[in-house]
């Protein structure tokens, strides 16, 4: 898949090539199912490469992809598409989000089955999670393919390069498809983790101060490379990589994070009793 990861100013045929190869990952992988999902790349300052509304994603040519401005309009259509029904929240990013692009709508069936379930992504089982993504928030619901999905990211996306949908699926933005994908293969992979975790019996989570010493490292890592994208702008510096608000079970050494959506979340239903301690079911 050598064309994922495009550098800056690749010309429009390569940035169409790219997208086609990241659908049939996606579609190959049961990370879009259906016609689901949408995928998205940035061309220049104005205009925005999108997947069509209606179509599988594992199976596109590269004249079904549409180019649109930051504000929707449809620019240019081969074959007369649509351009995707998720446009606005694709356009959101972009706009907040000078660093990014590119971006994935997807909807993988164990991130998004935390959402359905109640519950908040374990950022906190894995490493290399602390090490990447940090913290992915859940949004508040919306009515998919409705402005609401840009509304409900506008006060994640800044922050964050993966968020999950509540009750809807996940979207995760890089500098190019590539690190869009692998931040939503990781998803993925912690969200099934979890899963059989806790099939298997219980899940185990990692202490809050070695929490704090991998986010110390990923965002000194960032800093020393000269780019913060928005994983690593959840700390301010160092000692500030874990907010100090966060909430720790005296009794379970178990970190968690404040609800971000604005409406009652997986952290308000292990609140209410829900939360597991890291050796029973959970
Ligand atoms: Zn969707």
């Amino acid at each position: 898949m050598p064309h994922l990861s495009f550098p800056p100013d690749s010309p429009e045929p390569l940035l169409r090539l790219a997208i086609l190869e990241c659908g049939q990952v996606c579609y190959a992988r049961h990370l879009m199912t259906s016609n689901d999902g949408n995928i998205s790349v940035r061309v220049d300052e104005s205009r925005v490469l999108i997947t069509p509304a209606g179509l599988c994603k594992g199976r596109m040519d590269a004249d079904d992809l549409l180019i649109v401005d930051l504000r929707g309009n449809v620019l240019a259509s081969a074959n007369d598409r649509r351009p995707s029904t998720e446009t606005p929240m694709h356009l959101e990013v972009y706009k907040l989000r000078p660093d990014v692009r590119a971006v994935i709508h997807a909807h993988p069936i164990f991130a998004t089955a935390l959402t359905v379930a109640g519950l908040d992504f374990p950022d906190d089982i894995l490493p290399e999670v602390a090490l990447t993504l940090g913290h992915v928030p859940v949004s508040a619901y919306a009515t998919p393919s409705s402005h609401e999905d840009a509304e409900v990211v506008r006060p994640l996306i800044r922050d964050h390069d993966a968020i999950l949908l509540r009750q809807h699926g996940s979207l995760t933005v890089g500098k190019n498809l590539e690190e869009a994908l692998i931040h939503l293969e990781r998803l993925e992979h912690v969200a099934e983790v979890f899963h059989h975790a806790r099939q298997l019996g219980g899940v185990a989570r990692i202490p809050p101060e070695e929490l704090r010493k991998l986010a110390n490292s990923k965002l000194l890592r960032h800093c020393e490379e000269g780019a913060l994208p928005g994983a690593a702008r959840q700390g301010r510096c160092p000692d500030e990589a874990i907010p100090k608000g966060d909430a720790v079970s005296s009794d379970q050494g178990i970190a968690s994070h404040p609800s971000t959506s604005g409406v009652p979340s997986a952290q308000d239903a292990r609140n209410d009793g829900r939360r597991q301690s890291p050796r029973s079911k959970s």
